[in-house]
């Protein structure tokens, strides 16, 4: 390690807590959380604090270029210009025959900031295609799109330190206690100081999360709408809203009114599977809130209805007027590190750098202008799920996918496994053999992973941190900027002369200024010497900004924030039927880690849930004599899965429970959720519905 002492970031979740690197005595890494940290103040979860395991064994990591010159044959060590040399022969063979749209970049929240820019400028200002997209769109797009229906721009309103400001929250659709555990731990801490806090959970499963609360709705799946509104006309019926806010700082309230005031309890209460009165003692709990906070993730995201869930809960805090003030407002969490930087640089096939859209001429032309290219296309590139429909179909041909798992990930895995076999030409780059997706690359290239390149992060709070480089990375892996640039450059094309990962922040950084997530005055130094900052940072002085809309000026033409009313109030997702009677919902676990791909491999993290469980709940195994233990068969219209079954009262009836972790690490794929999930996805954010999948259950019958 070139220092004594390195201060990094955590490489898992969007909570972003501060780490100490420190060497062992066999010239390994050992990892500490950083005291002095704000977000974490020393704390790790038990993902981030055996993080050296993952940086100390190598034996899985990708050491040199490998490529194949035909599906039929073997892959073969090659050099890194010969590797770069088919690559950018192969893509410009394949545009010049078949035009830009036929290659695509799918890409990960777990890239670094600069990584993610470069990516974009490279494809969308240089291939001259809009296919780029990132696995952040199977996490956070819904709410991507909520913010700017409601609050005018992509933007999380508040910090962390609002958590220990408020009285109230509403968790829903979401798990923190497992999947952002830091956060999850600051409002523990918070409530065994001030027992009177309230903790209010929405969730089908009886999770640690729902532990915590002080009220648990266990709803139906896809019913959270119908929900919120119903809370919402308890508050306005109650008179728990903010008048004045409403009057001076909203548009479109009577529409809301008049829908929320239409629906009845006794409906929301059956469509639900709620009682009357706890909703009515939900929408109390809130209405009597000083400091009222929702916290949301996957469970309203991951939706055919994602948008106008996110919209819907949205509403609950402009008609509290609860927004912009300290220890309030609404809080989306970002599942990856850097999910959230992804969405500052554009990274989504419908997004340009800086929150400027595609769909927008001028937004096109002030980029193009800025990259030095003639035009950005117009033509919307193709999102996460419809890249890969497009390869299965033959509309693609090439893919380069970066530091992601598709194969596992994406929803209805065996078409993902047909669009790989059917696509002309894959190039993977990423740090190790375990993604199931490798096997399918003609040309596999060796990436560096966290603590073997710099570069900035984003974190579910806008709070941007510099991680350095401590080590080298091994055999001859690279940062995912120089593969990018030295690409680039084999294509011959200009603005891509850069030295360092430096340089490309810099040129970002020169980008955002004069838009509402200025960081112009923002640099590695202040990052190194001053630690992290919350955008935007609009001074060289600025010490960042925790919290936005404290003037009450939202970033609408208006100023004023918007109730938007939902297009579809009920879950639009396949319902149950008598062929696939019960509900799938999927999720992380506490000690995994996506497709596991780094979790995977540390012995101590597969103690917790050593493998993938089918929660189910009594009243239903009892009709189908399953206990716990016993293999069942899982089926959908897409697949199927073979697990062991939990009989637990954890999750509610009708409802079965799967973690997505899990992929082909058998001599089969029966442990792959992804054979099970829909391929429906939200219309506007394209966002997979991965939380409602009918499938059947059956008791595994050995042949
Ligand atoms: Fe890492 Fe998230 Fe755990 Fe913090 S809470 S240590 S960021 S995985």
């Amino acid at each position: 390690m070139q220092n004594s002492e390195i201060k990094t970031t955590c490489s898992y979740c969007g909570v972003g807590c501060g780490i100490v690197v420190t060497q062992d005595s066999k010239n390994g890494v050992e990892v500490k959380g950083d005291e002095s940290h704000p977000v974490n103040k020393g704390m790790l979860c038990s993902k981030g604090m055996n993080l050296h395991y993952v940086v100390n064994d190598t034996s899985d990591r990708i050491l040199y270029p490998e490529m194949r010159w035909s599906k039929s044959h073997p892959k073969e060590r090659v050099s890194w210009d010969a590797a770069l040399d088919r690559a950018a022969a192969v893509f410009s063979s394949i545009i010049k025959k078949y035009g830009p749209d036929s290659v695509g970049f799918y890409v990960s929240g777990q890239c670094l900031t600069e990584e993610y820019y470069l990516v974009n400028k490279l494809v969308k200002g240089f291939l001259k295609t809009n296919n780029v997209d990132t696995n952040s769109r199977l996490c956070m797009s819904s709410a991507v799109v909520g913010y700017k229906k409601t609050f005018g721009e992509d933007c999380v309103p508040i910090a962390y330190d609002d958590i220990e400001l408020a009285d109230t929250f509403l968790i829903t659709g979401a798990n923190p206690a497992w999947c952002h555990p830091i956060l999850f731990r600051r409002l523990e801490q918070h409530k065994e100081k001030n027992p009177k806090i309230k903790i209010i959970v929405i969730d089908p499963r009886r999770t640690d999360s729902a532990a915590l609360a002080d009220l648990h709705l266990q709803i139906i799946p896809g019913s959270d709408i119908i929900l919120y509104h119903a809370i919402g006309k308890r508050l306005i019926e109650k008179g728990y809203i903010d008048n004045d806010f409403i009057k001076n700082n909203t548009e479109n309230f009577k529409a809301y009114k008049d829908l929320v005031l239409s629906s009845s309890f006794e409906k929301a209460s059956k469509l639900c599977g709620v009682s009357v009165s706890d909703i009515k003692l939900a929408a109390d709990i809130i209405g009597k809130a000083k400091g009222f906070i929702s916290l949301w993730a996957m469970g309203l995201n991951q939706s055919a209805i994602g948008v106008d869930k996110n919209t819907a809960l949205l509403n609950l805090s402009l008609v509290t007027g609860q927004v912009g003030k300290p220890g309030s407002g609404p809080f989306s969490l970002t599942g990856q590190p850097n999910a959230m930087g992804g969405r500052e640089v554009g990274g989504m096939a419908n997004l340009l750098a800086v929150h400027k859209e595609l769909n927008n001429p001028i937004h096109r032309k002030e980029v193009a202008e800025f990259w030095g290219v003639n035009e950005i296309s117009e033509k919307p590139g193709l999102t996460a799920t419809e890249m890969f429909d497009a390869l299965e179909s033959g509309k693609m041909k090439a893919i380069w996918i970066i530091c992601t798992n598709p194969l596992v990930s994406l929803p209805d895995s065996r078409r993902v496994e047909k669009a790989l076999a059917n696509a002309k030409f894959v190039v993977v780059q990423d740090i190790s053999h375990n993604a199931d997706t490798s096997k399918f690359a003609d040309l596999l290239l060796p990436a560096a992973g966290w603590l073997e390149k710099d570069g900035t992060m984003t974190n579910s709070e806008r709070r941007i941190s510099y991680l350095p480089k401590g080590i080298n990375a091994p055999g001859e892996a690279l940062s995912d900027v120089e593969i990018l640039i030295r690409f680039a450059q084999k294509m011959k094309f200009n603005g891509f002369n850069f030295n360092t990962t430096e340089e490309v922040y810099k040129e970002y950084c020169l980008m955002t200024k004069g838009t509402k997530m200025d960081i112009s005055f923002l640099n590695y130094n202040r990052l190194k010497n001053e630690g992290t900052f919350q955008w935007p940072v609009p001074d060289y002085g600025h010490p960042g900004t925790p919290r936005l809309f404290t003037d009450k000026k939202f970033y609408t033409p208006s100023q004023k924030a918007i109730f938007n009313i939902p297009t579809a109030i009920e879950n639009t997702s396949e319902q149950p039927n008598a062929q696939f009677p019960f509900i799938l919902t999927t999720g992380r676990i506490r000690d995994q880690w996506h497709t596991m791909t780094k979790t995977g491999k540390v012995s101590r993290l597969m103690t917790h849930i050593p493998s993938p469980m089918l929660e189910i709940n009594p009243i239903d195994a009892y009709k189908s004599a399953i206990h716990t233990g016993d293999i069942v068969v899982v089926t959908s219209k897409n697949g199927n899965v073979r697990v062991k079954a939990k009989v637990t009262d954890s999750i509610k009836e009708g409802v079965v429970f799967l973690p997505m972790h899990w992929g082909k690490q058998l001599d089969n794929d029966l442990n792959r959720t992804n054979n099970l999930t829909n391929t429906v996805v939200d219309p506007i954010s394209k966002e997979p519905d991965f939380k409602f999948t009918t499938v059947s259950i059956t008791k595994y019958v050995k042949p």
